[in-house]
């Protein structure tokens, strides 16, 4: 517990909850304004923005353009990307930048002393900025984390969930939150007239997943559950080459490795991408995820191999996966490394403006938690923390001028409902479930499956963290039901073909989805006598 810990019922009337860069940024931005940040782990853990190892996304090199970023995050959406969107990002990259260096963040920098910047896949220009190769998102992290530390107007409490988000006449008026990892702690009230959710994604509702325990959707549910529209929820993207290694969540084979001429390969020593796309490796993350997740499927296993590409400058070219491996009993620059795709991000959240809000007066959301329109059906590498950043900033900016300036009073009713401990086995079976049926592959009676046993375990549960990872693994899960094509990271075999370009984005709410699965309860399900989801 930090000693920005203070009481936590001495309210502001803005609460953040996420101490990720979404939600540090924004507390910064709005300083001196009070504000009280609550994060479900102690700040630097639990947040997937420490673990960021490419950077940021910026044009800021001589030659690039806000307009050729934009074109190039467009590109990869799959006809969904919102294009005003897309540039306004592009536009304040250099801005935000900046702000970051304001903070401290120490971006590496050429012999002139300009910002360095690399390249990745589908960018048509080196535009990332990075700190010491693959350490970007701790090097970000630490800075806020200082800045936040000597802002005496942000009061940061750690180790709480926000649970439920009151509503009174409409608005938000607050939030429950519950200490961490005891399910029969007291909930405690906070009341608030302005929260932003900055709760990051979701990849942790998937049993193999890139993303920290945090990352369970919990604040999507919580929104969803006060009635925001939810946008685009069915789109997941799964990175093709997390590290089995038996460690959950799984270390990643960062991109560059493919990028530096590493290979993916069967047990069979064969190179199964060169069959798949001209671009072997280096196709599009969804193809080469799909790629993968096909070999192993069909009992061939995946391995990356860097052992003639890297060889034994592995360990210095990328410390950090040598690192995990090595832990492992695996030396990668002399054998393979055992790969699965893993769910990363989400495209897909809580539906928002270009200043942040959400379709409940009072809520705004940033970072992974929205869905602004930006990354359509598939992500553009490295825009995440772009977008983060740029929404905090907006959502900051929105609050000072609009927002009431009066002091939070406590909410008259307070929805404090009994609790139990989680069942470890309804968890996991949630999480195969989602890897098994709303995964890199996915059909229609998969999909009607998992939607049926989402909404039981939704209605059924008393515990409610995993009511709430229920709730957004059955908008996920009926989204991706009523998407029937296939498109970006959305794939189904049973309708493998995209709808023409552009296409249409998903706008839906928790009581949609609920209809949904009501829908296809009344059917019999097709595919298993004995479902997954017991
Ligand atoms: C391994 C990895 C590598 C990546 N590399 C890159 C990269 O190079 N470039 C890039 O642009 N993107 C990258 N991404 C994606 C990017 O890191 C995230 O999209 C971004 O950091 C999200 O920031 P955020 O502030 O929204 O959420 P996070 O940084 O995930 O922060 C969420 C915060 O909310 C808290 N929280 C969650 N739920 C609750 C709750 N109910 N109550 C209270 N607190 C809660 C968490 O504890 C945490 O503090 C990567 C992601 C991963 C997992």
């Amino acid at each position: 517990m930090s000693n920005q810990n203070r009481d936590l019922t001495r309210s502001n009337d803005v609460v953040i909850v996420g101490g990720g860069l979404a939600g540090l940024f924004c507390a910064l931005k709005l300083a001196p304004r009070p504000v009280t940040v609550i994060s479900a782990a102690p700040l630097g853990k639990g947040a997937s923005t420490a673990w960021a190892q490419g950077g940021i996304a910026a044009a800021v090199a001589e030659g690039d353009s806000a307009e050729a970023h934009a074109a190039d995050t467009v590109a990869v959406g799959a006809g969904l990307v919102d294009e005003a969107v897309a540039l306004g990002l592009a536009r304040e990259a250099g801005a935000r930048i900046r702000d970051l260096l304001h903070y401290g963040v120490p971006f590496d920098r050429d012999l002139e002393g300009r910002l360095a910047v690399s390249r990745e896949a589908a960018h048509s220009a080196r535009r990332i900025v990075h700190v010491r190769g693959d350490m970007a998102g701790k090097a970000i992290i630490s800075a806020l984390i200082d800045a936040v530390r000597a802002t005496p107007s942000i009061q940061v409490i750690e180790g709480y969930v926000a649970e439920a988000l009151l509503t009174g006449n409409g608005a938000v008026a607050g939030l429950q939150v519950r200490q961490a990892g005891d399910a029969c702690a007291k909930p405690v009230t906070i009341a608030a007239t302005a929260v932003v959710l900055a709760t990051g994604g979701i990849g942790h509702l998937y049993a193999v997943t890139t993303n920290p325990v945090e990352a369970s959707g919990l604040g999507l549910a919580i929104a969803a559950r006060a009635g925001a529209v939810i946008a685009d929820p069915e789109f997941v993207q799964f990175h093709p080459t997390a590290i089995m290694i038996g460690r959950d969540p799984a270390p990643l084979a960062t991109e560059a490795l493919r990028g530096e001429g590493a290979t993916l390969i069967n047990d069979r020593g064969e190179r199964f991408m060169l069959a798949r796309h001209p671009l072997a490796e280096l196709a599009p993350r969804d193809i080469v995820a799909r790629g993968v997740f096909a070999e192993i499927t069909a009992g061939h296993g995946a391995f990356l191999d860097a052992t003639t590409a890297l060889g034994n400058s592995f360990s210095e070219k990328f410390p950090t996966v040598h690192a995990s491996c090595m832990a492992a009993g695996i030396d990668p620059s002399r054998q393979p490394i055992p790969v699965a795709p893993a769910a990363h991000y989400h495209m897909g959240g809580i539906a928002v403006d270009a200043d942040g809000r959400t379709s409940v007066p009072g809520l705004w959301a940033g970072g992974e938690v929205s869905c602004t329109g930006a990354h359509g059906a598939n992500r553009l590498a490295s825009n995440s923390l772009l977008e983060a950043a740029v929404y905090a900033a907006r959502i900051a900016r929105d609050i000072d001028g609009r927002a009431p300036l009066t002091r939070a009073r406590q909410p008259a009713v307070t929805p404090v409902r009994p609790n139990c401990a989680m069942p470890a086995l309804s968890e996991q079976n949630l999480r195969a479930a989602m890897t098994a049926l709303v995964g890199v592959i996915r059909d229609g009676d998969g999909l009607a499956e998992a939607v049926r046993g989402f909404a039981a375990i939704e209605g059924d549960t008393g515990n409610i963290t995993l009511r709430n990872m229920a709730t957004t693994a059955l908008l996920v899960a009926a989204s991706a039901w009523a998407r029937r094509e296939s498109r970006g990271a959305h794939y189904r075999t049973d309708w493998p073909g995209e709808k023409p370009v552009p296409g249409k984005r998903t706008m839906t709410t928790l009581a949609a989805a609920r209809d949904i699965a009501a829908l296809l309860s009344e059917r019999p399900a097709a595919r298993s006598a004995q479902p997954i989801i017991a």
